[in-house]
């Protein structure tokens, strides 16, 4: 007997706390991909996953369905170790631009399909599109050239590629569903899995500017990644890290830009430098490749790292010797006293630069690419009174007032010597 699941039962399964059958998961989601089941009834059916959870079975046809909505680039379709990064999300996070030339220049190939920011959390295609030229919509047959030639492409999401997720991704942010375990590993998983890779590594973003708050949330989430990912055949490794500071000193789309070729360039920030070395030497390792005998921080020192990201930006159309785009006026944030800093809280740094146009309001806005906020103060240093905790890169005049309570809220300094946390706190493998 042929049996008709109409999507109201499905999702009363799943407010009771059942077990979704394949079949049922499988039709729900290509019934809202092709328009058939309505964004209210998926919005109640997320909304029960993010009460009810899903087991790993569950979890892994969720990624598949979603995977399967949209087209899949076979594996073979690229040559070489295909290996990606991607990150849960986090603040000054610019990890994934200086990572992808460093692993192509150790010899992997990586075909990285990113994000745009949402809320307070950046991403790497605004960033990437304050290099002026910078196209992040190649064509399939561009971005498989791209990758060809010099080892490594970013690019966005295209309309072909797990559309099930676009569409669910925007209705999760507008419904509160968004910190949801499954529904964030399916979400990162089926659009990861589509690209053609071999392996993925996995930065699990944990503290005040991620989604995860704290560690146990941290570990279930890189837990239900990894066991997911691998259930369907791919070799995968999580990192958990700190992002209860932004990364880095500067946050903002060009600020970032600018931060990152100075990675690339031997210099820069020790956080960023030292987790992408981390993030290349896991990609690496899943890849069974092996990292330069002269170590993976020579190839950023050497400009090898650099002149990948040179070539890769002229292919996406980029002029990286360009000026990147400034902001209208700096103003600096004067330390109220003396001592050493005790907390830059990432949330708050985050909607700052939201408010200063770095970041969307909802789906669709424009982002100003110049704003941002620079040359941070890092947990542990030394700072006198009066010297600048950061510089606030503005154009607008709005939202001023609201901009300096958050900036005078997130930062702590403390008359006692502070040791920072842990920027890598667990790695699951
Ligand atoms: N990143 C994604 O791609 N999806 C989520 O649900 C969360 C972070």
């Amino acid at each position: 007997m042929l049996m008709i699941m109409l999507p109201q039962w499905t999702i009363e399964k799943k407010r009771d706390g059942a077990e979704l059958s394949t079949e049922s998961i499988h039709g729900f989601i290509s019934g809202y991909t092709s328009g058939a089941i309505p964004d209210y009834q998926m919005a109640a059916l997320a909304m029960a996953i993010y009460f009810r959870g899903m087991n790993a079975r569950e979890t892994a046809d969720l990624t598949l369905a979603m995977m399967h909505s949209g087209k899949i680039i076979p594996p073979e379709s690229i040559p070489g170790a295909k290996v990606d990064k991607h990150s849960t999300g986090g603040i000054g996070d610019k990890i994934s631009i200086p990572l992808a030339p460093l692993a192509a220049a150790c010899g992997a190939v990586v075909p990285m399909i990113s994000g745009r920011g949402l809320g307070i959390t950046g991403g790497t295609l605004d960033k990437l599109e304050s290099i002026p030229g910078y196209r992040v919509n190649l064509s399939e047959t561009e971005f498989l050239q791209v990758l060809t030639a010099c080892g490594c492409s970013m690019i966005g999401q295209t309309d072909e590629i797990a559309p099930a997720d676009r569409k669910l991704y925007a209705l999760r942010d507008v419904t509160a569903t968004v910190p949801s375990i499954p529904l964030i590993a399916s979400s990162i998983l089926s659009k990861k899995m589509a690209e053609g890779i071999d392996a993925l590594v996995l930065d699990v973003k944990c503290g005040s500017g991620a989604f995860m708050k704290t560690i146990e949330h941290a570990r279930l989430l890189a837990k239900g990644l990894v066991d997911t990912g691998r259930s369907m055949g791919k070799k995968v490794t999580a990192l958990i890290t700190d992002m209860n500071q932004p990364l880095g000193r500067n946050v903002g789309n060009a600020l970032e830009i600018r931060e990152s070729i100075d990675i690339l360039s031997g210099k820069g920030p020790d956080d960023v430098r030292h987790l992408t070395c981390a993030l290349a030497g896991q990609m690496l390792a899943v890849s069974q490749l092996y990292p330069p005998a002269e170590g993976l921080e020579a190839k950023l020192a050497d400009g090898s790292a650099l002149n990948k990201f040179r070539q890769m930006t002229k292919l996406h159309g980029g002029e990286l010797d360009a000026a990147l785009p400034t902001s209208e006026r700096q103003i600096t944030l004067p330390a109220p006293k003396s001592g050493y800093l005790a907390k830059a809280d990432a949330e708050a740094i985050g909607r700052a630069c939201q408010l200063l146009g770095a970041g969307r309001t909802k789906t669709g806005d424009a982002v100003d690419h110049a704003v941002g906020i620079s040359d941070l103060k890092k947990i542990g240093e030394r700072i006198e009174k009066d010297e600048p905790l950061c510089v606030i890169h503005a154009n607008r005049q709005d939202h001023e007032a609201e901009i300096f309570d958050l900036l005078q809220w997130a930062f702590d300094i403390s008359d006692h010597q502070i040791e920072p946390s842990p920027l890598i706190i667990e790695t699951i493998t």
